[in-house]
């Protein structure tokens, strides 16, 4: 199952508590799921979804808050594929523009707009985005790269879900794919707060775990990079100095090096892995790393010259 549908049956079985939340929730599942149909002898208004447990709590809501009459149907959406359409079917009466003009949606031009009117309280606006996300949301598994999106059909409604994002702190990017309009979230933090904000617990659950994982993971190959490096510095430059020292002893100028010259290049030759700071230890007296380093430069620069000597 996609993360996003992850997401969607989650908040699909999540209930706000308030009347003032429900109604903003379904405003928002109307406004950008339904679709008015005229018929012989009237018009119905249809709520298409694919999400079987959001077509559940439209039926739901329709039911407690509208003085509608609701059907559920639910077709094969294409045959070739295992998606399933769910259709919510109400039939609104002319006396019922009203209720429909509220939430968003001017009955029967279907002219649509964001019902500010429902929107003044943070509920509210939590419950309008959840319904938002239900219906137009998408989200990547966050393993991925990071993105949740909002698709929608016209620029003015792009607009005004832009702004009521923004009004709740998250700054949304907008831009124009074929024929929609995408509303988007890059940022790691602003998807997580968009998931606590309409109630998906167990997906911010999931998000945040394989961020942390993810951070982790980033640090621990730099961590790794950085000691690979460092590792395969030290075994280049023993490997130079032992050859060196080879050559040295073969060439029988090895007797010409200092005593102390000879300690450090006899100890390098039996310890061709340890780093300077463990031969340095291993010298009578001992020397610091930055001791033995400069020896070993010494060493190493004595050595060429003895060696260049034919
Ligand atoms: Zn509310």
């Amino acid at each position: 199952m996609s993360f996003s549908n992850e997401v969607r049956n989650e908040v699909a079985r999540y209930m706000p508590d308030k009347p003032c939340c429900r109604k903003s929730e379904l405003a928002a599942l109307l406004l950008f799921a339904g679709q008015v149909d005229k018929t012989a002898d009237g018009q119905l208004l249809k709520i298409t979804v694919e999400n079987a447990a959001t077509a559940r709590k439209i039926y739901q809501y329709v039911k407690e808050l509208s003085p509608w009459p609701a059907t559920v149907e639910s077709e094969q959406k294409n045959r070739f594929r295992k998606s399933r359409a769910y259709e919510v079917v109400i039939e609104p009466q002319e006396a019922d523009k009203a209720v429909l003009e509220e939430m968003g949606l001017f009955y029967p031009t279907a002219r649509r707009h964001v019902p500010w009117n429902l929107l003044g309280k943070a509920c509210c606006r939590r419950s309008f985005i959840r319904g938002l996300f239900l219906t137009r949301g998408f989200i990547n598994r966050p393993e991925g790269n990071y993105h949740l999106e909002l698709v929608l059909s016209d620029t003015r409604l792009a607009v005004e879900v832009q702004k009521l994002l923004q009004k709740m702190g998250l700054k949304a990017g907008r831009i124009e794919r074929k024929n929609h309009l995408v509303v988007y979230l890059k940022d790691s933090e602003k998807i997580a707060d968009f998931l606590r904000l309409i109630g998906a617990s167990k997906a911010l659950l999931d998000f945040e775990n394989a961020r942390i994982l993810k951070s982790m993971r980033n640090t621990v190959n730099r961590q790794v990079n950085c000691e690979t490096a460092n590792l395969v510095k030290t075994i280049d430059a023993s490997v130079r100095q032992v050859e060196l020292m080879d050559k040295l002893i073969k060439s029988q100028r090895w007797e010409m090096l200092s005593p102390q010259l000879k300690e450090l290049a006899l100890a390098r030759l039996k310890y061709p892995d340890s780093t300077l700071k463990e031969l340095g230890e291993m010298l009578n007296p001992p020397l610091s790393k930055s001791g033995a380093a400069y020896r070993m430069r010494k060493l190493e620069q004595t050595a060429e010259e003895l060696l260049d000597q034919n």
